[in-house]
């Protein structure tokens, strides 16, 4: 990372975390625990933990996690140096970088933004003033965009020569190259990356430029697009085109409008419709919600028809789930994009953003529309195309009450939709998969139970270690993911450690155990966990001894290990019992593994 490995632990030792959480929610102590309204997500209930002595907060909500460097980062938008940066200037630490690197890092990111920085200006001159981007000029016009918006959105003008920006500008190489407006050709030439392309700055939401989308003229060369590829400053699945410009809107209205180009924010904005912002070349990702959830909770998809409809329908649910936001689909006809509607009919674009209809309303409008109603066999097969788009919301009252208005449009029998009549029914050349879909969503692939022994250990593990650090074995945990957390533990001197060095999933479960309170007896905890142990190594030895050729060698161990079970739940063996079980397990452990 760069910064010195000890000031980033004495930063955060040196911080009060619940004063820096303090200045942005209302914190509440609950026990050992502060709990809040959790800031990343919307919520009325509180769902966000803070231990303040491991300096860890979860979100039992959102699921966001961390310390209090990550929540700086994350409420403030910054990324790691800058955030420790914060911290350590408010405890008055001085920061000393490791062979400077972070101080480099830092650095290299800064030019980098400059660079970017200057090439905007110098694009956006060429195309307001050079002989060659007359073309550029003419197309643009063609297309609306009045000297006004040219300036606003400081649009530029990419000539064709092969290097006519590395030679303009006086930036070194290296940092032409990491900022994405130059590369290295197969002749070992610094070329320009844009080309004879109309360009569109693409800024942070603080309005630091971070990289170029770049539009061929009518009959050019290559791809209708070409975007910078991601570089240190510019990552396209959390960039949002238009966001620093639109930032105000959307908070102004609650309400972001996403689109997919360049064109089509600049054409909503003109048409009076400022709160939008496109993603740059690729899908919207769970980067670009999680941002714009820092803004606003409705987003309003403003795609091509057709594409709004082929969406991926279990991410939308899931993105309403998970960030609280409210997914709206803004019609359009097909073919039709928000940049040429801007044009030819401004009110109607903002009437279809106006409009803009829940994503399963608007799927099922879809259905509808291009069914035949006229028939009781269209209206049947309606009927199925449509259950199919209600069945995958994961809600069952929303499910319902789409349900009542299918078995309206189509003149069937609300009772015989819910029994689940319209599956059979239903041919295989419906789209959606929903005949195959079951009615309650799965679940996520692989989680852990959330309570139990095994948890009530792994707690104490975490707040108490000095009590049952010499008394758990890893043979104690029967899920995947506690063995995990118990290893990574056992191997870590810190927390911190614990969770710097566990998968993502076993990092996530620490996190969330450093916030519960640990109060549970040792003893008593121990006692049961052992106990599953016992009982799980028993069913074993049972199933080996009904398969083995003399079963009656399995006599004593398996009488042994019932006695000693029954020991383990009476107080006073207690202790002789778990004495000689544990080593016991441990060891039957290494020979079968
Ligand atoms: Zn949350």
């Amino acid at each position: 990372m760069g910064i010195a490995e000890e000031d980033v632990a004495r930063v955060r030792a040196a911080t009060d975390f619940v004063q820096v959480a303090s200045e942005h929610m209302a914190l509440r102590k609950v026990g050992r625990r502060w709990v809040g309204l959790c800031p990343f997500h919307g919520e009325k209930t509180p769902s966000f933990s803070l231990n303040a002595e491991e300096g860890l907060w979860f979100c039992f909500g959102c699921q966001a996690k961390g310390d209090v460097i990550t929540f700086v980062r994350e409420i403030d938008h910054l990324d790691f140096a800058e955030a420790v940066q914060q911290l350590a200037t408010r405890a008055g630490i001085t920061l000393r970088y490791d062979d400077a690197s972070t101080s480099r890092e830092h650095q290299r990111r800064e030019r980098i933004h400059e660079a970017l920085e200057q090439a905007v200006e110098w694009y956006h001159q060429r195309l307001l003033t050079s002989a060659d981007g007359a073309a550029a000029r003419k197309y643009l016009r063609s297309r609306g965009y009045d000297g006004e918006v040219v300036r606003r959105y400081r649009l530029g003008w990419a000539p064709e020569g092969w290097d006519t920006l590395v030679k303009a500008l006086d930036v070194p190489d290296r940092v032409l190259r990491d900022a994405g407006l130059a590369f290295v050709n197969k002749a070992g030439r610094l070329t320009d990356s844009f080309r004879g392309r109309v360009l569109f700055p693409i800024f942070d939401p603080g309005g630091k430029a971070v990289g170029l989308g770049g539009r061929v003229l009518p009959g050019g060369e290559g791809p209708k697009y070409k975007n910078t590829a991601d570089t240190a400053v510019y990552n396209k699945s959390r960039i949002l085109y238009g966001l620093n410009w639109a930032k105000k809107a959307v908070v102004d209205t609650g309400e972001v409008v996403v689109c997919e180009g360049y064109t089509d924010v600049i054409g909503l904005a003109v048409a009076g419709v400022p709160q939008a912002v496109a993603t740059c070349g690729t899908a919207l990702a769970d980067g670009h919600i999680r941002l714009l959830t820092n803004f606003a909770r409705r987003i309003v998809l403003a795609y091509d028809a057709d594409a709004a409809g082929q969406g991926a329908a279990e991410r939308f649910y899931e993105w309403e789930r998970k960030f609280e936001v409210d997914i709206a689909v803004a019609a359009f006809a097909p073919g039709t994009d928000p940049a040429d509607l801007a044009r030819r009919n401004p009110q109607e674009l903002r009437a279809a953003v106006q409009d803009a209809r829940p994503y399963l309303a608007f799927r099922l409008e879809l259905v509808l529309s291009r069914a035949d109603l006229r028939s009781p066999e269209g209206r049947a097969r309606a009927a199925g195309a449509a259950m199919a788009v209600v069945s995958e919301h994961p809600n069952e009252l929303v499910r319902d009450q789409y349900l009542m208005q299918v078995a309206d449009r189509c003149q069937v029998d609300p009772g015989r939709l819910r029994s689940g009549a319209w599956r059979t029914g239903q041919s295989g050349a419906t789209r959606g998969q929903g005949g195959a879909v079951p009615d309650t969503p799965t679940g996520p692939p692989r989680r852990a139970e959330a309570s139990g022994p095994e948890v009530e250990a792994l707690r104490l593990a975490v707040h108490r270690p000095e009590e049952v650090a010499d008394r758990l074995e890893d043979v104690l945990f029967a899920d995947e993911m506690h063995v995990a957390a118990f290893r990574s533990l056992a191997a870590a001197s810190t927390l911190h450690e614990a969770i710097g060095s566990a998968d993502p999933d076993v990092a996530q479960l620490l996190q969330r155990l450093a916030v519960e309170e640990a109060e549970e007896d040792v003893d008593d905890v121990l006692a049961r966990l052992i106990d599953r142990g016992g009982q799980r190594a028993l069913l074993e030895l049972q199933r080996e001894a009904r398969a083995a050729s003399v079963p009656e060698e399995y006599a004593g161990v398996v009488s042994w290990l019932k006695l000693t079970l029954e020991q383990l739940r009476e107080p006073r063996t207690r202790q002789e019992a778990e004495a000689g079980l544990v080593p016991w397990l441990v060891a039957r452990n290494r020979t079968t593994a």
